[in-house]
């Protein structure tokens, strides 16, 4: 039987600079639709070295504005243009993101009536599901991440807006959860369905960063949800480490997940 979904992930690294792992992104592929999810770098040459998925690719969705989140958005834009992309890019994002994003591509020398595509700037609105093209639809769910990231900075201002999100992506029975960053494992409490829940839906992927807390908090949090696959990506340097051992402690805390899994950049998982 076909898979349902495949999920391409180009980077699995955290924020840290890293000789063996890219930024985070990621790519969706669900009955036809592609879509890629976040834009760290290098996410150009990830797409082109996959076919023409530089024309190709429906959307464009970012959890949040730290750099190792959409870095690679600019050199996306150009990569589309070189490549005589004409189909219009729907790029979702949060709102406070949107005019700063649209004057750095401005900066750089790249106007968006040139690209020769229309960008259609979707500002994520906090539970408020997006259908994309009638195949699946995406929430966002804002978390706790960039708040706690940013407002402990020197000379941070308090009033900016700090949103972050993670994204519930659901079609029918077919539900993955991209964890984005998180400010803790706690965030997941309320953004996950739980079995305590009376809407509960269960979990078919989730994909759950580990830098920002610990796998035993993580465990904690996942023995309430209903998981079927647990992928961990953007993990600490510690933790990327000590891959294997990170998977076999994952295991025996969480038993009644079928699989934990820790991708490697570049590899490809069906669902
Ligand atoms: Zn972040």
């Amino acid at each position: 039987m076909a898979p349902a979904a495949t999920i391409s992930f180009f980077g699995t690294g955290s924020g840290f600079p890293s000789g063996d792992r890219f930024f985070s992104s990621c790519l969706l592929r669900f009955r036809g639709l592609h879509l890629l999810i976040d834009a760290g770098e290098p996410c150009v040459h990830l797409l082109e070295n996959r076919g023409s998925l530089l024309r190709d690719i429906d959307a464009v969705l970012i959890t949040h504005g730290h750099v190792d989140h959409i870095g690679g958005l600019p050199a996306l834009l150009q990569g589309c243009m070189l490549r005589e992309r004409t189909k219009p890019l729907p790029i979702y994002l949060p709102l406070e993101m949107i005019a700063p994003v649209r004057a750095w591509i401005d900066a750089l020398y790249l106007t968006e009536e040139g690209l020769g595509f229309a960008v259609i700037w979707h500002p994520w609105l906090n539970g408020e599901k997006v259908e994309i093209q009638g195949t699946l639809t995406v929430t966002p769910k804002r978390n706790l991440h960039l708040e706690q990231c940013y407002h402990p900075l020197p000379r941070a201002d308090m009033a900016r807006p700090c949103d972050s999100f993670s994204l519930e992506i659901v079609a029918g029975d077919f539900c993955v959860f991209f964890s984005g960053d998180l400010s803790s494992a706690r965030d997941l409490v309320t953004l996950l369905p739980t079995s305590s829940k009376t809407d509960a839906k269960s979990v078919t992927v989730l994909i759950c960063e580990l830098s920002h807390f610990s796998a035993e908090e993580l465990a904690e949090v996942l023995r309430e949800a209903s998981v079927e696959t647990l992928c961990l990506v953007h993990l600490s340097e510690e933790y990327a480490e000590s891959r294997s051992s990170l998977q076999l402690q994952m295991e025996e805390l969480l038993p009644e997940i079928k699989d934990v899994l820790i991708p490697e950049d570049g590899e490809s998982l069906d669902f």
